[in-house]
């Protein structure tokens, strides 16, 4: 059981993470990072990023994080690979305690827990995760050009992404459980305006098949019990985020959809010395560049909060 004592600790080890440590560390912070047991977050699933600023060949969400990772190493930044399981944002220094036994006090702290995508739990799922099954069409819509994929669920995500799929895939099945969406209306007209998306209403995935790759989906219609085979490269899920915010939501000041509140420009939550960056507040982009952007704002925060403490 160890005590970690710090000027600023960051939990989390996704792009938001990464780039905090390592904007910490160059500001002479000496940050620690408490990675998780799931190193590298969400991105690590993606088979494939290459709209991520100067990649000039694309490279898999693990190599990025790797690639993260180490360069936080190189500028010095300490990562231990635990879990927290409790904080207490009523102290001065904060206080974490991890899953390992140790306790951390910190100055400031940077939350970039992110959020995590809903998954439809059925049983051939997660044998295609980067192999077809994908949470986000941003990040992996461009892979299937002028080929037919499947987008689940009848939100505002839903919706916004099936037509960003119509750019590049030759038809887009959207599934949905209800006879009704709950996507915006604006964006319900241009779904049923766009001749390449087919709503499929009252249905559900059964089954995903595909000898390496998905190929197709077996779905049924809950209300006739009649199920179907349909030809997919790709089915993207859009069925909800959970932001990781479980732990906070006692301290800090959450939306109704569970996200952490940050001020307008700003990373700054409700308590002084407490930053959250990356997804955990973020619910309408969910980009890795994005989170980036958002942990380096962190780290400056961090850095020019403890300044004027010192002043
Ligand atoms: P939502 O919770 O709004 O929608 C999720 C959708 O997935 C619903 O249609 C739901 O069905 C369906 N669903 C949930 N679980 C399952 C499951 N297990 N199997 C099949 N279908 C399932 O999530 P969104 O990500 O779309 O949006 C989250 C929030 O962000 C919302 O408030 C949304 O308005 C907002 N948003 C705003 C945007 C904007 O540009 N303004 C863009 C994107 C999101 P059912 O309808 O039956 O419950």
């Amino acid at each position: 059981m160890a005590e970690y004592v710090a000027k600023l600790i960051i939990i989390g080890s996704g792009p938001a993470g990464y780039s905090a440590g390592i904007y910490a560390a160059r500001a002479g912070l000496d940050p620690i990072i408490i990675s998780g047991f799931e190193v590298g977050g969400q991105l690590t699933m993606t088979a494939s990023v290459e709209n991520f600023p100067g990649l000039t060949q694309s490279v898999s969400g693990l190599e990025l994080m790797e690639r993260m990772h180490q360069q936080a190493l190189n500028f010095g930044v300490k990562i231990i690979n635990d879990r927290i399981t409790e904080v207490d944002l009523c102290t001065s220094p904060f206080v974490l305690s991890t899953e390992n036994g140790n306790c951390c006090k910190t100055q400031t702290l940077i939350i970039a827990t992110g959020a995590s995508a809903k998954w439809l739990n059925i049983e051939t799922e997660k044998r295609y995760i980067g192999r077809g099954i994908s949470t986000c069409a941003t990040c992996d819509g461009f892979f299937y050009k002028n080929k037919p994929v499947a987008i689940v669920g009848g939100g505002n995500s839903a919706a916004i992404e099936a037509l960003y799929l119509t750019n590049f895939a030759s038809k887009v099945y959207m599934i949905h459980r209800r006879d009704e969406l709950r996507a915006d209306s604006i964006l319900q007209q241009r779904l049923k305006k766009n001749p390449k998306i087919e709503i499929v209403w009252n249905s559900i995935i059964e089954e995903f098949f595909g000898r390496e790759d998905i190929s197709g989906i077996k779905i049924k219609n809950v209300l006739t019990d009649e199920r179907k085979l349909i030809d997919v490269s790709g089915v993207f899920l859009a069925i909800g985020h959970k932001p990781n915010t479980e732990l906070f939501k006692k301290y800090l000041d959450l939306d109704a959809d569970g996200y952490i509140i940050t001020r307008p420009k700003s990373t700054m939550t409700n308590i002084e010395g407490v930053f959250a960056a990356g997804d955990v507040q973020d619910n309408a982009f969910r980009q890795a560049v994005i989170a980036v952007g958002s942990g380096a704002m962190a780290a400056i925060e961090a850095q020019r909060y403890l300044a004027s403490k010192e002043t």
